[in-house]
């Protein structure tokens, strides 16, 4: 059994259900998800006529391998994918593998720990409510020091 850390993104106007949803899919297909961090909305970088994102970091205990894992958060994303295709036509559920035990993994298509997760305040602050004490294990930082540490200003607000 591993323990795999994900950030999950939305910008849809409905992202809360979107989330929700994603939980169930993935609580159904990955494994266990044993805990998520509430919702932090942050704006989208750069593109200012895009809707804020909502952001939310989950636990699972999953017996998938990495590449299987990545494989289940992008069926995850394509799930949602056809919702929004029909009602939106853009993607707008990200589902990032943050951390998976204490593996360092670089291919062609999964880097772990996630690549930009120290420059990213919008998935260090969710990620330090469920997982202040883990330790990154190419930075041998914990979560709560890289956020400490972190220089990015985006903005990133709890919502109820
Ligand atoms: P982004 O998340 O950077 O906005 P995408 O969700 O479109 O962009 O992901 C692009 C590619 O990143 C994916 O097809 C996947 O193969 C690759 N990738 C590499 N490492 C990871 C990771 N840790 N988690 C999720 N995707 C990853
Ligand atoms: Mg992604």
């Amino acid at each position: 059994m591993s323990t795999a850390y994900l950030l999950l993104g939305s910008n849809l106007g409905n992202r809360t259900t979107i989330l929700r949803e994603a939980i169930d899919y993935l609580n159904a297909t990955a494994g266990n998800v044993v805990a998520a961090s509430a919702l932090y909305e942050t704006a989208a970088w750069g593109l200012e006529d895009q809707p804020a994102f909502l952001n939310q970091a989950i636990c699972v205990q999953t017996t998938l391998l990495p590449l299987q894992l990545l494989e289940t958060c992008q069926a995850t994303e394509q799930r949602a994918g056809r919702e929004r295709l029909i009602r939106w036509g853009a993607r707008t559920l990200d589902v990032d593998i943050l951390l998976y035990d204490d593996l360092v993994l670089n291919t062609a298509r999964l880097i772990l720990p996630h690549p930009r997760l120290p420059e990213r305040r919008f998935a260090l602050v969710p990620l330090v409510e469920i997982a202040a004490d883990v330790m990154h294990p190419v930075l041998e930082k914990t979560v709560a020091e890289l956020l400490a540490e972190c220089t990015d200003t985006l903005k990133v607000t709890l919502t109820k």
